[in-house]
């Protein structure tokens, strides 16, 4: 099976690719008047080389040229190639639609806009709060998810008196959408520390995305 498979396309290799004609007048009478005395005796001349061969040949003996342009295609080496590399070719395209990571965030990041920022003081059983409730509006044509706020406080004398990140990974913003946020921060100093916040967006993650 395997050496057969190597003969031919050997065979194919040693041979020139490309297609001749020679419509000589003679091949054609010899085709004609040997068909008419005995099909298997028939002959026919090749294509490339000009050469006689069985009129079933569906190689030349002597150039190794295919008859036949299907014939040609299905014994190419190529032919066995792509067969082979279908599956591969499929698995890639399902791998890279799986891990695609969609949009870079750093292109759009201008184009998520926050407003209407106000701090809410509060006191956890462990812990004293501030959060920074705000309005978020996303004018890209993307939409996005695990959005990671970075939230600067600035005391009354305008100091950076604080900073807090957080990653809502619940958190969903679509293209165009305009929403309210909270992000709550442990509080580690006077609530006179957190007179005016500063929100950015730092990161995001395409919602198209599976990761
Ligand atoms: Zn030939």
């Amino acid at each position: 099976m395997f050496s057969q498979i190597y003969d031919r396309i050997h065979g194919l290799l040693t041979s020139p690719y490309s297609f001749g004609h020679c419509k000589t007048r003679t091949g054609y009478r010899i085709l004609t008047t040997s068909r008419r005395m005995d099909p298997s005796l028939a002959k026919k001349t090749c294509k490339m080389c000009c050469l006689e061969m069985p009129e079933q040949a569906r190689k030349c003996p002597h150039c190794h040229h295919f008859q036949n342009r299907w014939t040609m295609m299905m014994f190419h080496p190529g032919f066995a190639v792509l067969l082979f590399s279908l599956p591969l070719v499929a698995m890639m395209i399902v791998f890279s639609t799986f891990f695609d990571p969609g949009e870079n965030y750093a292109t759009y990041k201008d184009q998520i806009v926050i407003s209407d920022c106000q701090i809410a003081f509060g006191n956890t059983k462990s812990a004293a709060t501030a959060a920074v409730i705000g309005t978020i509006k996303n004018t890209s044509k993307v939409s996005w998810k695990d959005i990671k706020f970075h939230v600067d406080f600035f005391d009354a004398a305008g100091k950076r008196a604080d900073v807090g990140q957080r990653e809502e990974y619940s958190y969903g913003l679509a293209a165009g959408e305009t929403s309210s946020f909270k992000v709550s921060f442990t509080r580690e100093y006077p609530e006179t520390n957190y007179v005016k916040p500063v929100v950015r967006i730092v990161g995001a993650t395409d919602m198209r995305s599976r990761w």
